[in-house]
């Protein structure tokens, strides 16, 4: 079920950056607070920038303070994960279900009703405000 997408369909509006390649395929980390959409509080939903997919709702959104445009929940199904032993950690990895693209990491210290931190990268999302969203 995807309710959000235009009649153009739902593929990524514009061609990615550089940036947003590092990250979707290379398993790239934005700066820290470098999102706009950590700022971002409209209703609205957050599909995958890499090929449109809906991967989280702004109602799942919240502040969690890392940086990093964070959620407690993904949509069912949308989001998959991996377990990631680089740079010496041992982290759960989150990636887009559908195109595989790298989105950010999983951490267990989140808010309920979950418990669950979806530390995400803002340049992997591409958030389409609600209809009517002020
Ligand atoms: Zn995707």
């Amino acid at each position: 079920m995807n309710t959000s997408c235009s009649p153009a369909g739902c593929g990524p509006r514009a061609p990615l950056t550089p940036e947003q390649e590092r990250i979707l395929r290379e398993h790239g980390t934005e700066y820290p607070g470098s999102s706009p959409l950590n700022h971002e509080k409209r209703e609205g939903a957050y599909h995958c920038a890499g090929c449109g997919a809906l991967l989280f709702r702004s109602a799942t959104k919240y502040d969690s303070g890392s940086g990093w445009p964070s959620f407690w929940a993904a949509e069912p199904g949308a989001v998959a994960t991996a377990r990631d032993t680089r740079h010496g950690m041992v982290r759960t990895e989150a990636h887009c279900a559908a195109c595989g693209g790298h989105l950010g990491h999983v951490f267990p210290d989140g808010p309920p009703p979950t418990g669950e931190r979806y530390c995400i990268n803002g340049l992997a999302l591409d958030f389409r405000p609600a209809e009517g969203a002020a």
